[in-house]
């Protein structure tokens, strides 16, 4: 008799469970692959089918248009036509344009500066012949970085790039400035819950749909394997990462990565291996993740100063530096139990 009231009872309980498991709303999941990265959507909600697919279209129509590695689109337009006068580009590029000239303003042009390119073209880095420059052509090249020299004209919709040689690259803001426009596509189609990851750069929308935050990993730089380090808590923001274990290569034990320091044309070495940005603007905090660029302490000071972005800073020793207001929404989950996380700044 026990036995038959025993199996009952899980029988019960594994009803309930199932019950409940149905309750939860399943996400439409979807992934993709565009901005040379994999690109993945947890979507809820009644349109969600819809939002996740008018997503991936939005994002390979503004691929085509900003990338510079295939012929045609806009940037490719803007290059080909530096020191020569103005062109008419797509509205939506003349605001990324904008947008990329107020990140650079933040540092003066220091951390993040799209007029890099020359320099990403010379190192290669991420390509298939990634190569270490000739001091010399670093000195001629660094000569034309200066975003000050993109001068935009509202009216006609039209850019120019001041200088004969002078190149703009939207890697460090593209999938950025997109992440904002994908938030965007969920709001217009009634999505209150959704997250898209682009290739490390990930939008929540809302919270999760049991009310509670979005759990974000936050990637171990050295891991081959993707492992983690810790885990932030978040709702209605970005969270982007750029770091030197994204694109790099190593020569004569030394690494070089795909970030380059727009002062010197060398890739960088700050003493930092990543920093996070969390803001309510993707587009702002790719560009701030350039902070990686200044090392710890200026780097610090650049969030600050931005005033509306925390920030979780990994030093090559090791250390998790994170801004004030992310103490009681970082935890540590580090496996490898290499890193140290300094609190109170230390
Ligand atoms: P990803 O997210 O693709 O790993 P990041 O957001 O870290 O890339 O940005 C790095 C890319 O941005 C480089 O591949 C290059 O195209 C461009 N870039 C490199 N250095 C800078 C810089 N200092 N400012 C702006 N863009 C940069
Ligand atoms: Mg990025």
């Amino acid at each position: 008799m026990k036995k038959y009231i025993c199996m009952l009872l899980i029988l019960c309980l594994s009803v309930l469970s199932a019950a409940c498991n149905n309750k939860l709303p399943q996400p439409v999941k979807s992934e993709d692959f565009a901005l040379g990265t994999i690109i993945d959507q947890d979507v809820y909600g009644a349109n969600a089918q819809k939002a996740s697919v008018e997503v991936f279209a939005k994002i390979k129509e503004l691929d085509a248009l900003w990338t510079i590695n295939s012929p045609g689109g806009d940037i490719n337009k803007l290059n080909d036509h530096a020191g020569l006068g103005y062109v008419e580009l797509k509205p939506e590029t003349i605001t990324i344009l904008n947008e990329a000239r107020k990140i650079s303003d933040l540092s003066s042009g220091a951390a993040f500066d799209i007029t890099v390119a020359p320099l990403v073209k010379a190192w290669g880095i991420g390509t298939d012949h990634p190569r270490l420059p000739a001091d010399n052509v670093v000195k001629q090249l660094v000569s034309l970085v200066n975003y000050k020299d993109i001068i935009i004209d509202q009216a006609t919709n039209s850019a120019a790039l001041q200088k004969k040689g002078q190149m703009v690259d939207l890697g460090g803001i593209a999938k950025g400035y997109i992440g904002d426009i994908v938030t965007d596509i969920y709001k217009k189609n009634g999505i209150t819950s959704a997250v898209a990851n682009l290739g490390g750069n990930v939008v929540v929308l809302g919270s999760k749909p049991d009310g509670s935050p979005w759990k974000i990993g936050i990637q171990n730089p050295r891991s081959e394997t993707s492992d983690i380090v810790g885990v932030v808590e978040v709702t209605d923001k970005a969270v982007v990462t750029s770091g030197d274990y994204q694109r790099y290569f190593i020569e004569d034990g030394k690494r070089y990565c795909h970030i380059i320091d727009p002062r010197t044309g060398y890739p960088i070495d700050s003493g930092l291996m990543s920093v996070t940005i969390i803001a309510s603007s993707s587009a702002d905090a790719d560009g701030l993740a350039k902070a990686i660029v200044l090392g710890l302490d200026k780097g610090m000071e650049l969030v600050k100063n931005y005033g509306k972005a925390e920030a979780i800073f990994i030093t090559a020793d090791k250390k998790i530096f994170v801004t004030p207001g992310l103490e009681d929404k970082f935890r540590l989950e580090d496996a490898s139990h290499e890193y140290t996380y300094v609190q109170n700044g230390g």
